[in-house]
This record gives structure tokens, sequence and C-alpha cells, in this order.
């Protein structure tokens, strides 16, 4: 055993569909013993096992596996002025997340083998947290996508409509040459080009130049969600293809998808807290904050969403995190650039949604780690990485400001608004890489390593 086995006793470990008090030790960067019924004592036989360790008391709090953050944009390289690994990693942790799989929007676009490269250097010994990173569909790459080492590579990003750093795919015959022969997860982002072009000729037949905010959410309508996802849905079927439908923001779209253990599904949704948490009656208070490519939708859709993933429909809850400059907010539906921050605060806004935790970590943990193939993390199981958080529900709720904001744009949509929980700590590879818990303090170290797939799924 190494010299710094950590065991945190009085805890709550939220596994696999349960919550039960008990301690976890960490030992050497994993997870060596997971002992409950414990009852908030650190156990007698743990404390002879492991004599050295540092015995902490987690004083109640949730202990669950850090969460796996399956869809954010950390800017780099190309767009530093807005987030770089480094301070998008160090938000991570903050939020108790410890591992994420960037997109590959970036300034060069990672659609060759060799940029890829370029950007797991630029994360090994910078990034706060795990990380992994998508390859995206160009018009001439699928040669290059197909021979990709997809145990180091985590899946393919196909955009199917118009956002940040344009990489939009419309060839039919190459999409469905991807759905055929791709050997890992194709995420897709479905809007409809030619749905989005139709309601801009009828909200903006005079052709302004910037248009109010609000009509966001009808140029980018439910039916250009829907149309495009249904097209690619059948697509997928066809070819029995691996599809995750990223960001889904719609009632429309949840027929499309069926219930059941993400395992024995070849089509899977995911989506994100500001799908959740927000809806159009938030356009007059949160401006262009909010808006975010698919654009947020009704209340009916809100609820509809959280009722699917409650019903097994939605398979997961990632961020989406896609920083801009407040800067780049400014003007209305045409002008003001499209993303927000998020991945801080999903863990705690997630737990005062849902308030079951267990449902929590299926959506933000095991179901990321299941459907990607993440070798080793995900869960609290004994020989597991410790990668783990600890948070806990708060006395008085906090109300968030964009002075907590750890990313480098240093404002958040969720400004004003208050949560119940707070993240005490969080460990990433057995090391503690965020704390405000007495007794246990934050290394300096980065301790970051490369998510490793197996591609067992196909
Ligand atoms: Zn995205």
């Amino acid at each position: 055993m190494g010299e710094s086995a950590i065991i945190i006793y009085n805890v709550a470990v939220v596994n696999r569909g349960r919550v039960r008090s008990g301690a976890v030790v960490v030992d050497d960067g994993r997870i060596a013993a997971v002992d409950y019924g414990t009852d908030g004592v650190p156990a007698r036989d743990l404390l002879a096992v492991y004599p050295g360790a540092a015995a902490v008391d987690g004083g109640g709090a949730y202990l669950m596996p850090g969460v796996i953050d399956t869809h954010v944009h950390f800017r780099e390289p190309g767009l530093t002025d807005k987030a770089d690994m480094v301070t998008e990693s160090a938000a991570a942790v903050a939020g108790g997340v410890t591992s994420y799989i960037d997109m590959p929007n970036t300034i060069p676009q990672t659609t060759t083998i060799g940029r890829w490269e370029e950007k797991m250097s630029l994360a090994a010994g910078r990034s706060k947290a795990n990380y992994a990173f998508f390859l995206g569909v160009s018009s001439v790459n699928v040669g290059e996508l197909l021979a990709a080492d997809y145990t180091r590579v985590a899946g393919i990003k196909l955009f199917l409509g118009s956002t940040t750093g344009d990489m939009m795919v419309s060839d039919s015959a190459l999409i469905e040459r991807l759905l055929a022969d791709a050997p890992c997860t194709i995420v897709v982002h479905a809007e409809s080009e030619k749905v989005i072009q139709e309601n801009m000729q009828r909200l903006n037949p005079d052709g302004l130049a910037d248009l109010p905010v609000e009509l966001h959410s009808r140029l980018r309508s439910s039916q250009a969600c829907y149309e495009s996802s249904r097209s690619i849905v059948g697509l997928a079927r066809k070819h029995d293809a691996l599809l995750h439908i990223a960001h889904v923001s719609t009632a429309a779209e949840l027929p499309l998808f069926t219930s059941g253990p993400v395992l024995g599904k070849r089509v899977t949704a995911e989506t994100c807290p500001q799908y959740l948490l927000l809806s159009d009656e938030d356009w007059a208070t949160k401006g262009a904050r909010m808006k975010c490519n698919p654009a947020v939708k009704s209340t009916a859709d809100r609820d509809a969403l959280r009722e699917a993933l409650r019903a097994g429909l939605i398979d997961t809850i990632a961020t989406d995190h896609a920083p801009h400059l407040l800067a780049d907010k400014e003007g209305g539906a045409l002008k003001a650039k499209s993303g927000m921050p998020m991945v801080q605060f999903s863990l705690v806004k997630m737990l005062d949604l849902f308030d079951d935790p267990a449902l929590v970590a299926e959506k933000m943990c095991h179901n990321p780690s299941r459907l990607f193939g993440i070798e080793e993390r995900g869960f609290v199981d004994v020989g597991m990485r410790a990668d783990l958080v600890l948070v806990s529900r708060r006395d008085m709720p906090h109300v968030i400001t964009d002075g907590d904001v750890v990313s480098k744009c240093g404002w958040t949509p969720l400004a004003g608004t208050a949560t119940d929980h707070e993240v005490k700590a969080t460990l990433v590879n057995g090391h503690v890489v965020y704390s405000v818990m007495d007794g246990l303090d934050a290394e300096s170290d980065t301790v970051g390593e490369p998510l490793r797939f197996s591609p067992g799924r196909r």
C-alpha cells in the first residue's frame, strides 16, 4: 500500500443505483476498499489494514463517482481568449467533474490524427481532470476516421447543423458510409439547416442585421431539431450504427428513443442542464447569456426532458460547456454568439433539480462510462481509478454569482439562481485536486490522464 492512503468515512456512497452509508479507502490512485454499514465510524478493520492512512470525516456528504462530462468545448487550440484546458479543467474539478471529452470545433479543427495528437499533447501535464478528444467529420477525412485507434480516440463528432466553428456536413453518401463502417460511437449535433433557413426567411423577410434574442428559439425551432434527428436516427437504425444524439432539447424528438439500459441500445441520447433548467420564458431575464445551439425551448419541452431522463429515454447529461467572453454575447438572435459555460455547476444543479443522487450518478457518471466504454472509471468499485466527488447538501441555499465562476470567461447563465448543494472535494486518480473540506487539503499537482476506451460495444 502507498503512504498516501486516505480513508473517507461517514459518507453516503452513491453507486449503481444505491445510496448507502459507509467508508471508502483510496490507495495508490485506486479505490482500495468500500466498506458499508460502518454507521459513520471509521471502521476499525480499515484502520488496521491501512495503519498509516489519513482518516477524513466526510460529514455525511454524498461520495459519488467523479462526473464524466462527455461534451465540452474547452476552446484550445485557437480560441484561448475564451477558455483553455488549464482554466476549464480547474472549473471542472471545482464542480466535481473528473473526466471530460472535448469537441473538435477548435482552430484548427480536430479532423486529422495529427491534430488530435496535438490536442493530447496540449492536455498532458496541463489538464487537472482526465481528458479525451473526439475526431470531427469533414468532407474529406472519412478514410482517416475509419482508421483511427478508438482505444484512445473517444469517438466521432458529426455536425448536421451550423454552429460555432462551422463544421457542417451534408453529404448523405458520406454520412451513410460513416454510419455503416465507423467502429465507435458517432455523436451528432442534429439541427436541420434547411428548416433553420426557412425560419429565417419567415422571421426576417427584410434581411435585418439582427433580431430580438428571444427569436432564437423560433429560428432554431423544435421542428429543426426533430427533422434532423428523425433522419439521422433512421439512417443509424438502417446501418445498425452506434449513434448518440447530443443536446436533445425538444419533446418532439423523444419518441425517436427507447428506454432501458444504455448497454442494450444502439441509438442513445444526451441532454444538458440548460434544457432542463431554462425555457423560453427566461429570455427576458437572461438575454443572450442563455443563447445556445440548439436553442432552449418551451417549458413543456423542459418538463418532458426531465421526465424522459427519469424514464430512461435519455441516457446521459453532459454540459455542452461552450464559454464565450461576455463581449461575444452582445447583440440579439443573429449577432450574439451561441454557447454558455456550464461545467462547474452541472452536478450541484442536477442534484438540486432531481433530488435523486442515484439518478444523477447514473446519467452523469455510470452511463457516460458505459456508453463510451471508458475503462476503470465511472463507478465507486474496488479496483477502479479513484475519481471521486464529495458533495453535500448546504444548510442554507447559496445564490450563484459571476464571482463564483472559475472558468476564464468569468460569467454564468446561472447567476442569480440558488443551489442547495456544494462540492466539498474532488479526487482525480486518487489525488485531492479540489477541497473546501476541513482535514483534506488540495494538492497543487496536475494529475489528469488520458482516458482509455474499450471498443467492446461493436
Ligand atoms: Zn457542443
